[in-house]
């Protein structure tokens, strides 16, 4: 099982409108009264006492209109703030404001439903209410999030219980993407950088290379220049071998199953800028090693085909951005969800997800998955690097 959210676009009617009004309105003073009671209450007596909305249901009467749970999961959140202030992971609980987006989370109990066209969605105490359902799911839906944004935009949040046999798999797999600027990035967010030295002797072989083009043809300059540029090169393989190994074997360890882009050999060709073509080429050798690695230690790759634009998509609510086929665009901010992304963490999410898709995909296409035997291939000792 996976929990993951989908974020859709609501259009609340002013009836609508008006209920998540007076919900937001409801658990911001619950979250706020009871934060407050509850610092008060430490001062005089030096306990913490978990404040529940019943507590305050008779005095202010209004808590009872609304759904019971969007009040309960107030109390949660409070005191996951509170849990998280404790082991000085965060500051202290701050007060929600009428400022701030608003929003309330509810819990599905089997009331969640959409109309059989898919235009409206019902949830507890409201239904009927317009939705942009631009991406379906599979699974169970555990928990609703109504959104308010400060310039007026409603959405809604679902978390969903995926049905996928990978959950044990969650915490070994990993996706990768090729970064223009560090070497790779995963879907963790850790860039693996190019090394100093590489990038040094790269410059310097661009240098050189400059040199030997504006050389006069078939002269004894040329010739020895062009042995110094081909020594160069052999010695930048060199050292990019070594650090692919290592790299590659350091992945290997920390991962059972890898995804990654499925990158065309032909896509380097075309490519005319040495430092490119560079990155290219050492990311199919990068790959080459991954898969016999793979095939010793009995990890799986997973690879994702090469037109699936997971530098454009945003990770959290899918959103397919034009302004990212800019490859200058390192950040960006998603037009519909509002989430910050950094360009290859936010593809390395992609390609993780699309993979974990293929991998639980019934019927898989052999091609963009290699499932490895991995008692067999154990079995063999694998050489030593
Ligand atoms: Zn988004």
């Amino acid at each position: 099982m996976i929990r993951r959210a989908y974020k859709y676009r609501i259009y609340p009617n002013s009836m609508q409108k008006e209920y998540f009004a007076r919900v937001f309105g409801c658990v911001r003073f619950f979250y706020n009264k009871s934060l407050s009671d509850m610092c008060d209450l430490y001062k005089a007596t030096g306990k913490f006492e978990n404040i529940t909305p019943a507590r305050y249901k008779s005095d202010y009467p209004f808590l009872k209109e609304v759904d019971s749970l969007a009040l309960c999961n107030a109390q949660l959140d409070r005191n996951a703030a509170f849990k998280a202030f404790f082991r000085k992971q965060n500051a202290f609980p701050k007060y929600k404001s009428k400022r701030n987006d608003q929003s309330y989370t509810t819990n599905n109990q089997g009331s969640v439903k959409f109309s059989s066209n898919n235009r409206y969605i019902s949830i507890p105490k409201c239904s009927r209410i317009r939705i942009k359902k631009h991406r379906d799911f599979k699974g169970d839906i555990k928990s609703i999030t109504v959104t308010k944004t400060v310039d007026e935009k409603y959405y809604i949040s679902l978390l969903v219980e995926e049905n996928t046999e990978c959950i044990k798999l969650l915490d070994n797999i990993i996706g990768l993407d090729l970064g223009l600027k560090d070497y790779i990035v995963d879907s963790n967010g850790h860039k693996y950088k190019n090394h100093k030295y590489l990038t040094k002797s790269q410059n310097k072989l661009a240098r050189e290379q400059r040199k030997l083009s504006l050389m006069k043809k078939d002269s004894q300059n040329r010739n020895k220049q062009r042995i110094k540029v081909a020594r160069l090169h052999k010695k930048i393989e060199n050292q990019r071998n070594d650090y692919l190994h290592k790299l590659s074997r350091h992945i290997i360890d920390e991962n059972q199953f890898i995804c990654i882009e499925d990158l065309k050999v032909k896509n380097m060709e075309q490519n005319h800028k040495l430092a490119r073509s560079i990155i290219d080429a050492s990311w199919s050798k990068f790959v080459s090693m991954l898969l016999y690695k793979a095939s010793w230690y009995g990890n799986t790759i997973i690879k994702v085909p090469s037109n699936y634009p997971s530098s454009q998509i945003c990770s959290s609510c899918r959103y397919q951005n034009p302004i990212t086929k800019d490859l200058r665009v390192r950040k960006w901010t998603c037009p519909q969800c509002g989430s910050v992304h950094d360009r290859d963490k936010n593809a390395a999410i992609n390609i993780l997800s699309k993979g974990i898709e293929i991998l639980t995909k019934d019927g898989a296409h052999p091609d963009s998955l290699f499932m490895l035997d991995s008692l067999e291939s154990s079995s063999k000792k694998p050489p030593l690097l």
